[in-house]
């Protein structure tokens, strides 16, 4: 195997490309460079092999190069890749399939990131509405648009005040956008009370997994359902993250909120570039191809390997024989109780939690329901944890709030051997006096 140089490799990528990284968080202090990724496993520069927790920050559902994913993939790029006009049989198939998935779906869109399907679904509530105003929870992130560039992982000083999460944002972009609090159905009443006939809508993430795992109560969701509803305002889930993760359907399917729109993205292309916007036949009809007003474009959008590669990862996702959500469910379950019962014997103040596929270890004492709480989080031992994790050999995201994620790759003996690394981390950390330090925020 020939050897990469890491260090210098990164040099050479801060030279030409800003923090030698492209895209924020990619830059987390040590030069990673990987060379490969198959299955549950990165590998990296110097051929050292992790159990990837990270996913591409939830990308992977199905594992690293899936054959069915990259197969299909093939096949598509050597028939048609791109021709950008009209339509395809492939665009039709995913979108039969994804209006057959997800409850809200009447009609959908394809897009190439989760930011495009937020900036459509925003753009499209704000024309159909012709208001100017959206509600956004504090800690839940819906990409890089300027409407929602604010108030995700905020300092505590600044949380639910003026928090861009960028300069060069028009001021006016943030101030349309208001702030409430997860699972706090007063915070929402309290701001439709001053702008109720100004908002054109409510987004969420149903299940915030920017910062970790909140757990929606079900009344929080369907007070949201009825009170846009009263209001005239759009209800938009950002499903990018919990769409195909936690069921078909999203997390709509297990709530039995239907929400006017959905986002979708990340994982429903295991690791190929592909998003998507769903909703009612009554608002979708208000894009321009449809006789309405909002535009809708993209040169990319509909391309036959992106679109291959969501109707493969749909196909895996819905076959029976494979079970993907019993699988990454009991897993999920065997690594939180593992967990549980580890912080427990070494009598740390934690608590375990997550759903299906995601778990997050957060390092506080007492309930956790919305980013209030989340602010009591020991933010420097959340990320020593997950650097010291990593350098045991499962590769965890090294930032407060970050959550973790198993594939269908993942088996049950790489649970056991990162519960395993997980007892002697924390067990040292313990002796190293890493917990009580404060906030990384
Ligand atoms: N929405 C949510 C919930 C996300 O987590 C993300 C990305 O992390 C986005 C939207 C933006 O997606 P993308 O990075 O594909 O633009």
């Amino acid at each position: 195997m020939t050897t990469i140089d890491a260090r210098s490799m990164a040099a050479r990528a801060a030279e030409i490309i800003p923090g030698g990284v492209n895209s924020a968080t990619r830059a987390i202090g040590a030069p990673w460079v990987f060379r490969s990724a198959h299955g549950a496993t990165v590998t990296d520069a110097n051929g050292t092999d992790y159990i990837d927790y990270h996913a591409a920050f939830g990308a992977i559902l199905l594992g690293h190069g899936d054959e069915r994913v990259t197969t299909a993939v093939e096949d598509a790029s050597r028939r048609l890749g791109l021709v950008g006009l009209g339509i395809t049989e492939l665009e039709l198939q995913l979108a039969e399939l994804i209006v057959a998935a997800i409850p809200s779906a009447e009609m959908t869109i394809t897009t190439m990131s989760g930011s495009e399907s937020v900036l459509q679904a925003v753009r499209l509530a704000r024309g159909s509405t012709g208001r100017s105003r959206i509600v956004k929870f504090q800690g839940c992130f819906h990409g890089s648009f300027d409407a929602v560039a604010r108030n995700v992982i905020s300092a505590p000083a600044r949380a639910y005040g003026w928090d861009p999460n960028s300069s060069g944002i028009l001021e006016d972009a943030l101030e349309h956008t208001l702030i409430a609090e997860f699972n706090d159905l007063d915070s929402v009443r309290e701001l439709f009370a001053r702008h109720g006939d100004e908002i054109a809508a409510v987004i969420l993430e149903p299940v915030p997994h920017n910062v970790g795992a909140l757990l929606p109560e079900q009344e929080f969701l369907e007070g949201l359902r009825e009170i846009t509803r009263q209001h005239g305002s759009l209800l938009i889930f950002d499903e990018v993250i919990t769409g195909f993760r936690h069921a078909l359907g999203g997390y709509q399917e297990l709530c039995g909120v239907t929400p006017d729109l959905t986002t979708l993205g990340k994982a429903m292309g295991n690791g190929f570039a592909v998003a998507g916007m769903a909703g009612s036949r009554e608002v979708m009809s208000n894009f321009t191809p449809a006789g309405g007003s909002v535009m809708l474009a993209g040169t990319f959008n509909g391309n036959a390997a992106s679109m291959a590669a969501a109707i493969a990862t749909i196909g895996v996702l819905s076959d029976p024989e494979v079970d993907f959500y019993g699988h990454v469910r009991a897993l999920g379950d065997r690594m939180r109780s593992g967990m549980r019962q580890i912080t427990s014997d070494l009598d740390i103040p934690a608590v375990v939690t997550g759903l299906g596929s995601v778990f997050v270890t957060y390092f506080l004492e007492g309930e956790v329901r919305g980013y209030r709480d989340l602010m009591r989080n020991d933010d420097h031992a959340y990320a020593e944890f997950h650097r010291r994790m990593t350098g045991a050999g499962s590769l965890m995201y090294p930032m407060a709030l970050k959550r973790n994620h198993i594939s269908l790759a993942h088996t049950e003996a790489d649970i056991d051997r990162t519960l395993e690394s997980a007892a002697s981390v924390l067990a040292a950390m313990q002796r190293d006096g890493e917990f009580g330090r404060g906030s990384e925020r």
